[in-house]
């Protein structure tokens, strides 16, 4: 059975494409990136969903993550793709995983540049220039938009309410940051609530 290793934030997409590739019969873990000041309730979205599914949760710290992040606003600092996914590619390659799966969907390329499929296709090719060329990074969500990625999760009968998706720090949801109010505004539209 081929293994993938699934970046997993805590938030909903991740919780979808693990579940997704589980589905398709891959032998799954997770990894997650610690860093400073992360929040509580993103730690625990963290280890219920890795338990729900059964599956083993790595985790890197990376200090340079809560550096990047210091005098800078938070959306600039999170979609630094580069780096998380080369920690997650040679995470990979050392440890006999052929697939690095993300969570990115379509509206994250409204903001970030490092989120479409020419930067991952890119990547990949990058990788295969390394000894575990076999790596390959596979986004199952990048041709959705964040509401059919929640309305597939909901589908799949995943308990969207034990993601964490908000920037703040805890300990309950801050209700402003870009991902509390997408969440809202898509959960109102669909007439649901995770509460
Ligand atoms: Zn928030």
């Amino acid at each position: 059975m081929k293994k993938s290793l699934v970046l997993l934030s805590g938030g909903i997409d991740s919780y979808v494409a693990l579940a997704l590739e589980k589905g398709a019969g891959f032998e799954c873990s997770t990894l997650s990136f610690a860093y400073e000041g992360q929040p509580i309730p993103e730690l625990r979205a963290i280890r219920e969903i890795s338990n729900r599914e059964n599956v083993i949760n790595y985790s890197i710290f990376h200090p340079s993550i809560s550096f990047l992040g210091q005098s800078l606003p938070i959306r600039s600092f999170v979609p630094n793709n580069l780096l998380y996914y080369s920690m997650a590619v040679v995470f990979a390659g050392n440890n006999g995983f052929q697939r690095v799966v993300g969570g990115q969907n379509r509206d994250d390329f409204t903001y970030c540049s490092d989120a479409g499929n020419s930067f991952y296709e890119s990547f990949n090719n990058l990788v295969k220039s390394y000894s575990f060329k076999d790596v390959q990074i596979f986004q199952p969500l990048l041709d959705k938009t964040k509401r059919e990625v929640v309305e597939l999760g909901l589908s799949l009968n995943l308990p969207l309410k034990i993601t964490w998706s908000c920037e703040g720090r805890g300990p309950g949801t801050c209700g402003v940051c870009p991902n509390c109010t997408s969440r809202h505004k898509i959960f109102n539209d669909l007439g649901i609530s995770l509460k």
